[in-house]
């Protein structure tokens, strides 16, 4: 994809916007972009720099991207909202053409990594809410003060993010940055993993020194250590790429969202709302708290993902209404006229509660409250599912959980979660 049309090659050290920017390190990429890390020098901050894939079609998303997100900026001048912010936005000429370049401001690892970091054992619940609050006021700005649906929700596009006086910055306490290309080789003498692992081993020993963790998170006892420096810094968590998001009276896309967190009405073409994101919201927390994808349908003999998927969902929330089964411009492809699936005929039915006790060894109590939770945001009726602020004010956000270790005075480490100690935890504007 290095070609015309396509990503743009950064090196570290490279300028951008006259100079102003410094790029740093990769940060990440998608099918449409690559992020570097990239020192302001004008501000002396770091940002995220997504700089755009050149070809026109790439051109034409990063618009809608800039558009969307200068609307979230406009509205949210103090930036609380838990959604990232769009700081700028410039052209930069290089040799695959011209590329549409976004500044965010800086965020952490993404959630995909947090629950790879807990070994998919699932995160600890009291966590999970609060996780949860954040992702909620972040959709109910969206939803309910600017009428767009991000339509593409999932842990990969929720990144951590701490809210610790900026003086403390894990990053910029223990970094300095690299200003110009260094010379020599294209990295200057030190490879890109040896300065990333510098940067990441840095930032670590500074989150562990602020939270008062040794920077060595040891494994005791075959149990890897705590997760005090979760509790210790107040981490959030933002909603991040746009690219997808559309406003709820201008839709565009038929096909919208990831395939595990797509709702019913999106496979079945019934018309969607911003209570899409509301379905995704469920399926994330139940992958949060679980640690694996709540459907991930496949295709077999005689039957198509889509169908698979319908399935699946039946099996664990009940048999779909006939209404809402035969409703959708797709549900002849799917659906008989009685409203039962034409090519998967028997369905092993197994609700989300039993489903919490048998497979994720969840205690009664714990399935049955996060069912109650769950379940209502997954209704097959979007216009029944609670909105993201009629949600904000569900008990389960406000239990807390005492776990066995706790009650009897001990430390947490009986359960199998490394917590942040090992993520990177940036600090917002
Ligand atoms: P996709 O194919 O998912 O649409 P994309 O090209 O639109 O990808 P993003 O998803 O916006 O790109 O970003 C790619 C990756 O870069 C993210 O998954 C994340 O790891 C990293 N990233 C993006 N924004 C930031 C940020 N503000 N701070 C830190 N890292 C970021
Ligand atoms: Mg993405
Ligand atoms: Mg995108």
């Amino acid at each position: 994809s290095y070609r015309k049309g396509g990503y743009h090659a950064v090196r570290v050290g490279d300028s951008f916007a006259g100079g102003r920017y410094i790029a740093q390190r990769k940060l990440g990429w998608g099918q449409f972009s690559t992020v570097w890390l990239a020192y302001d020098t004008q501000c002396s901050k770091y940002v995220a720099l997504k700089i755009q894939k050149s070809a026109p079609q790439f051109a034409q998303a990063a618009l809608h991207e800039i558009e969307v997100l200068s609307a979230i900026a406009d509205r949210d001048p103090s930036n609380s909202k838990y959604v990232v912010r769009l700081i700028n936005h410039f052209k930069h000429t290089g040799p695959n053409g011209q590329h549409l370049c976004m500044v965010l401001e800086f965020l952490g690892d993404s959630l995909l990594r947090l629950i790879r970091y807990n070994r998919y054992k699932g995160i600890d619940l009291n966590k999970v809410r609060e996780i949860c609050k954040c992702i909620l006021i972040g959709l109910d700005y969206l939803h309910s003060e600017l009428g767009i649906i991000h339509a593409d929700l999932k842990p990969e596009n929720i990144l951590l993010f701490s809210t610790i006086d900026p003086s403390k910055d894990p990053i910029r306490s223990g970094l300095t940055p690299i200003l110009e290309r260094p010379e020599g080789n294209p990295n200057g003498g030190v490879t890109m993993s040896v300065i990333e692992k510098k940067l990441k081993r840095r930032a670590r020993r500074a989150v562990a020194r602020l939270s008062g963790t040794r920077a060595s998170m040891g494994v005791v006892g075959g149990t890897p250590k705590s997760e005090r420096c979760l509790d210790a810094i107040d981490v959030g968590c933002k909603l991040v790429d746009f690219g997808n998001a559309c406003w709820a009276d201008k839709q565009l896309a038929e096909e919208i969202q990831t395939r595990q967190y797509r709702a019913p009405e999106v496979i079945l073409r019934s018309g969607y709302s911003s209570s899409v994101d509301m379905w995704s919201f469920a399926c994330t927390a139940f992958e949060l708290a679980t640690g694996e994808m709540m459907f991930t349908p496949k295709s077999g003999q005689g039957f198509s993902e889509d169908e698979d998927h319908l399935a699946l969902m039946m099996e664990l929330l009940g048999k779909m209404p006939r209404k809402i089964a035969i409703g959708g411009a797709q549900s002849k492809d799917y659906f008989d006229r009685h409203g039962d699936l034409k090519r998967i005929r028997r369905l092993k039915y197994r609700p989300l509660d039993r489903l919490l006790v048998d497979k994720f060894k969840f205690s009664d109590t714990d399935a049955h409250e996060f069912a109650k939770f769950l379940c209502p945001l997954l209704d097959f009726s979007p216009e029944k599912r609670p909105t993201a602020q009629h949600c904000m004010q569900h008990p389960w956000l406000n239990i807390k959980n005492l776990n066995q270790n706790e009650l009897k005075g001990e430390s947490n480490v009986d359960k199998v979660d490394v917590g942040m100690s090992k993520l990177q935890i940036n600090v917002g504007q």
